[in-house]
């Protein structure tokens, strides 16, 4: 983790100095966490596209541990989630990946992550969350304590209805644009199970990684 960060927010200000490719122009950190059970091209495109509209220094990419919102299933172990996600950005200097959420084997809270990435010294953290996430946003702990730290940043997503996220969540949120993909990590398991293909869906070698471990073959 990188020591203090000095700067203003993003996204919102004409005055922002112009970026220069491979400089960073940004102080914000975008935490995007996700269970990644597996890391997709959806979750790759949507931190790309956020970072540079809204100047991102850096997308920290944060597997959770327990998510609290999705007992009732298997997941993948957490060291093989995490070793996809650091298969999968290791060559963009803006993309991060903290295991942060792991540590404990408990169930994660993201404002418990902020609280602690902030403690640690980022002085400015945004959140990318999928529409469906920003719909789910008020059974998170501290939905609005969440919003009052970091400034959430929202992806539309193919099969989610971002109208159906509660008004005062829309209106604090920034909408901010990407492609829209229709990949999920819950169909990319279901089409390893069925032995079907998930060649583009999948970063190569989150691809190659799951054939070598076996994962997903089982429900
Ligand atoms: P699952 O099907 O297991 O729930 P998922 O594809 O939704 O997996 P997650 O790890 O749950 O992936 O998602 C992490 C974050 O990424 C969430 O905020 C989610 O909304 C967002 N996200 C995932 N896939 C997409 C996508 N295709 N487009 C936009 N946002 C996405
Ligand atoms: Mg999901």
């Amino acid at each position: 983790m990188r020591g203090v960060m000095r700067g203003a927010m993003r996204g919102d200000t004409s005055a922002a100095p112009p970026g220069r490719a491979g400089l960073a122009v940004g102080s914000v950190t975008a935490v995007f966490g996700g269970t990644f059970d597996p890391l997709h091209l959806g979750h790759l495109v949507v931190a790309e596209w956020v970072a540079e509209s809204e100047r991102l220094e850096r997308v920290l990419f944060i597997p959770a541990g327990r998510p609290p919102h999705k007992e009732g299933r298997t997941f993948a172990p957490a060291a093989d989630r995490l070793a996809m996600v650091e298969g999968a950005v290791a060559g963009n200097s803006r993309f991060a990946v903290s295991a942060i959420e792991l540590e404990g084997g408990g169930p994660s809270f993201t404002i418990d992550t902020v609280r602690r990435l902030k403690a640690q010294g980022l002085t400015e953290v945004a959140l990318i969350l999928g529409a469906d996430s920003l719909v789910e946003l008020g059974s998170w702990r501290e939905p609005e304590a969440l919003l009052a730290e970091c400034r959430v940043l929202v992806v539309d997503r193919p099969g989610s209805d971002l109208s159906l996220a509660p008004e005062p969540f829309r209106r604090q949120a920034r909408l901010v644009r990407a492609p829209r993909l229709d990949i999920s990590s819950r169909d990319i398991r279901a089409r390893v199970r069925a032995r079907m293909s998930i060649r583009y869906l999948v970063p190569e070698v989150v691809r190659e990684y799951i054939g070598e471990r076996g994962l997903y073959l089982e429900a």
